[in-house]
């Protein structure tokens, strides 16, 4: 029998093995307790010695050799002496609920690799107690990123499901971590989140990057205005790549009644025509070239769309607003009326947009990887039903 307990041994500092309840080749079970001699009363502080009574708590702890181990924890209720008598329930740092602390680390790491559903199958647990454990240990851990001061904040929206339920996502650039997910996308949404993030921390924060939403631009102007806000690039090359596509859609078109009814060349270049200019080889270039000659519109339209991307390109400020007046002059030559919302559009955004330059051109690999990874979550977005969920997962994965 000695040699039996000697083979169970837990190493959960301050328990002590009592006894093997049963040891089968399905489960391990086994009798503790705690070897603290006088626990805390939780309501005044003081140890107390004066054991009430015991119970069993079933606790669920890490499997041994593929065997679920199953602690039955003889639980003490002590009489505090100085709250009159009053009863309580010890506390052991090694147990957390029904689960040891280490199984529940365990779990909420397997949850992290794999998904709830996988690790609740994996430790044989219900997934509701997995998913508490992996919103509780997000909260943790979502606080603890909220309370380091946060220099370069970006500020994305993504929805629950597809096109509706929308949160907003905070997160810091520089880590790449995700500080917050907050239901809606409205100004009140990010004003709220600033707001309980406090005014020193809010000062904290130099620059601030955002999508072109204009309840993000007030909200941001009221809460964050010492900073500088910068339009994130890939929402500024979409506005400007839609630009490209409308005058494409015009060109490809044909007179009513013929078959096909739109120039299948033209129609075959569309993802060409969206490449980077200085991304293309010889080949691709001079299938753009064959088609700019039948089409000078869409000459024109690709070549003002390259200026934009040159706006990025650029070295510094001075580059930037050249390659702006270059784009600029195409447009000025009437012959792709269909930039006139992004001309509007530049207009609005100019400084939010060359501000880029100013910043240390905040679009380093973490930026594009924190983007990455919440185009993961968007489209895993649809298994979850609630916000905090979702936010338990974002945390998770970042
Ligand atoms: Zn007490």
């Amino acid at each position: 029998m000695a040699r039996d307990v000697m083979s169970v041994r837990l190493w959960l500092p301050r328990i002590r093995v009592l006894g093997v309840v049963a040891d089968l080749p399905e489960r391990l079970v086994v009798r503790v307790g705690s070897t603290v001699r006088r626990p805390k009363c939780p309501g005044c502080g003081a140890p107390s010695g004066r054991t009430h009574d015991r119970r069993d708590n079933k606790v669920r702890d890490l499997e041994v050799s593929g065997r679920p181990v199953t602690l039955v924890w003889e639980r003490r209720r002590m009489v505090c002496e100085p709250c009159g008598g009053r009863r309580f329930c010890e506390d052991h740092p090694a147990f957390e609920g029904r689960l040891t602390a280490r199984l529940a680390r365990r779990v909420v790491a397997d949850a992290r690799a794999m998904t709830v559903n996988a690790a609740a199958r994996r430790h044989r647990l219900g997934w509701d107690l997995v998913n508490s454990l992996v919103v509780a240990w997000a909260g943790l851990v979502g606080e603890r990123r909220r309370r380091r001061r946060c220099r370069l904040l970006l500020v994305d929206e993504t929805s629950i499901r597809r096109r509706h339920r929308y949160v907003t996502v905070l997160v810091n650039g520089d880590t790449g971590e995700v500080l917050a997910m907050v239901p809606h996308r409205n100004a009140q949404a990010l004003s709220g989140f600033l707001a309980s993030q406090g005014h020193r921390w809010c000062r904290g924060v130099k620059v601030v990057v955002s999508d072109g939403s204009q309840a993000y631009k007030a909200a941001i102007s009221q809460r964050l205005g010492h900073a500088r806000h910068v339009l994130d690039r890939f929402h500024v090359i979409r506005w400007f790549a839609a630009g490209l596509t409308a005058v494409r859609r015009d060109v490809q078109r044909r007179p009513e009644g013929s078959k096909p009814a739109f120039d299948p060349e033209v129609f075959r270049a569309r993802f060409l025509l969206m490449r980077r200019p200085d991304t293309l080889d010889d080949t691709e270039q001079a299938r753009l070239d064959g088609l700019f000659a039948a089409h000078p519109r869409l000459k024109a339209g690709w070549d003002a769309l390259g200026e934009l991307h040159g706006l990025y390109l650029a070295k510094d400020r001075k580059g930037a607003l050249e390659a702006l007046d270059r784009s600029a002059d195409i447009y000025g030559t009437g012959q792709i009326p269909e930039f006139s919302d992004i001309v509007d559009t530049f207009l609005a955004w100019h400084e939010q947009i060359l501000s880029w330059h100013r910043t240390g051109r905040p679009s380093n690999g973490r930026i594009e990887g924190t983007n990455n990874l919440l185009q993961v979550l968007r489209r895993k977005a649809h298994g979850f039903t609630n916000y905090t969920n979702f936010e338990a997962r974002g945390i998770l994965t970042t």
